[in-house]
């Protein structure tokens, strides 16, 4: 079977930097699939050192506040990568943990 990509409605011949290809249904049975939206990963946050502690807007560390995983900031850098999310959730929460152990 041949595929023949499209333009959408208002153009567009993909969904995002050329994936996802728009393709035409002329055929029936129409079948919808309901999908929903999700938040995979933030490149925003609190600001951690590299012992996890929360840094304050003097960057100084915040006594007894440690952080990690998604509500830290900085780490994806321009670009998210697979696995660099839970890579840092796993990554900092050991650390923080240590930190706190510790007794930093
Ligand atoms: C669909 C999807 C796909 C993903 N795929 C990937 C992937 O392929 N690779 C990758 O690296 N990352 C992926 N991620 C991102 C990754 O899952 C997250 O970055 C990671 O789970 C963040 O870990 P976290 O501990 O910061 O937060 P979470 O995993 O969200 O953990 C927070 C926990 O806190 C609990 N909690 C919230 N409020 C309270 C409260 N008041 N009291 C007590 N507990 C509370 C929540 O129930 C939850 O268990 C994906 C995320 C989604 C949604």
């Amino acid at each position: 079977m041949q595929i023949t990509t499209c333009s959408d409605a208002f153009g567009r011949t993909s969904l995002s930097s050329g994936f996802g290809k728009p393709l035409p249904i002329r055929k029936a049975p129409f079948v919808l699939m309901p999908a929903t939206a999700s938040l995979i990963a933030t490149y925003c946050g609190v600001c951690i050192d590299t012992q996890a502690r929360v840094i304050d807007v003097f960057g100084e560390p915040i006594m007894g506040l440690y952080a990690a995983g998604e509500m830290t900031g900085g780490v994806h850098g321009a670009a998210y990568m697979s696995g660099t999310a839970l890579g840092k959730a796993y990554a900092f929460g050991r650390i923080a943990a240590q930190t706190i152990a510790s007794g930093k």
